[in-house]
């Protein structure tokens, strides 16, 4: 007969990992499902200094293997597949994937977040090698260094103050002469005197062997362009990217409730509107976007579900 799971956790990022230990450990039989990389945006990421508990040795990847190994120890099970269509509403739910069909009485959705790019040369290969897109993981790699950071919303204006903290210097480049974030903060970043500001301009291309040690921008309404090298004595620079962030919900777009930047809005619960269907980590509607509340919603939600599942039994 086919196996039916007490639940499939969809993501395999310290939402869904969390949430896999949690379910195991409280003997629901768990299905935890990743498309490509275990780890989610962690995995890229060189030092977490910021997770509780982690000091020493705390590498992105170090953190995700011993979450995958405790999430394993407790019984979770782990399979490689692409999700095409999930099947939420009853009893038993239906995950359509490329290595086939599978059933579950509850699912959590864990799919995370991923930062919208700049789509420029060098950008993809530096990125971790001065390129980033946390500041609070990765502001004080820049300590006494040039920074520019690129993006004209709230994140980029607040992310920029946070790493004046650290940075010598950080120009905020802009593609257009007004800010989308809010008066208050345009306000507080202006009066900063580490913060510079160029408009009407974008990165054309980033520049760096091994290290960012330069970045060419574009001014959009004259078309020049001009090379900025780090200062010799620094050899490198910082580049933050906050130009927006992309969530995952392509494939429950029209099963369950979005706010209007496309992430799920949840109860307390981490519940969505669907009995069963829960979403946890950066996936859902949130203030803090951090492996700290993605494990917090992983561990909320895979309690939730057991209740869940435990209710249909009665
Ligand atoms: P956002 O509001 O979508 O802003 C993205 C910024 O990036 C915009 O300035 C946009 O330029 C620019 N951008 C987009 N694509 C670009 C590209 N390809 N190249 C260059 N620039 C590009 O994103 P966010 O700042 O991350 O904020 C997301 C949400 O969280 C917002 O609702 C925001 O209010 C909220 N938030 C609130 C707070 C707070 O209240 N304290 C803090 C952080 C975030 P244009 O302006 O030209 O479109």
């Amino acid at each position: 007969m086919e196996k039916i799971y007490d639940v499939i956790i969809i993501g395999s990022g310290p939402a869904g990992l969390s949430a896999g230990l949690y379910a195991a450990r409280a003997k629901m039989s768990t299905l935890i499902l990743e498309k490509d990389k275990t780890g989610g945006q962690i995995s890229g990421t060189e030092e977490v200094a910021n997770y509780p508990g982690s000091i020493k040795d705390a590498t992105g990847p170090s953190l995700v293997a011993r979450m995958v190994e405790q999430a394993e120890e407790f019984g979770a099970e782990r399979m490689r597949a692409e999700v095409t269509e999930l099947k939420l509403d009853g009893t038993i739910k239906t995950i359509v994937t490329n290595k086939g069909d599978l059933k579950a009485k509850s699912v959590i959705l864990a799919m995370g977040a991923r930062p919208r790019l700049l789509k420029v040369p060098g950008e993809k290969e530096l990125t971790g090698k001065g390129v980033s897109y946390c500041a609070t993981c990765d502001a004080e790699f820049f300590t006494d260094l040039e920074v520019f950071v690129f993006g004209g919303g709230d994140t980029a204006l607040e992310e920029a103050m946070f790493i004046t903290k650290f940075a010598k210097k950080v120009t905020i480049v802009h593609r257009r002469d007004a800010f989308r974030a809010a008066k208050s903060i345009v306000e507080k970043a202006t009066k900063n005197p580490k913060i510079e500001f160029i408009y009407n301009s974008g990165a054309k291309r980033i520049v760096g062997e091994g290290m960012v040690q330069g970045v060419e921008l574009e001014n959009y309404l004259t078309g020049e362009t001009k090379e900025i090298m780090a200062d010799p004595n620094d050899g490198l620079m910082g580049i933050f990217v906050f130009v927006g962030y992309i969530p995952e919900t392509g494939l429950v777009r029209d099963l369950v409730k979005l706010d209007q930047s496309g992430y799920i809005i949840t109860d307390a619960q981490m519940l969505t509107e669907i009995p069963g269907v829960f979403a946890a980590g950066d996936i859902r509607v949130k203030s803090l976007r951090q492996v700290v509340t993605a494990t917090a919603d992983g561990a909320i939600a895979a309690v939730q579900a057991e209740k869940y599942v435990d209710a249909l039994a009665d």
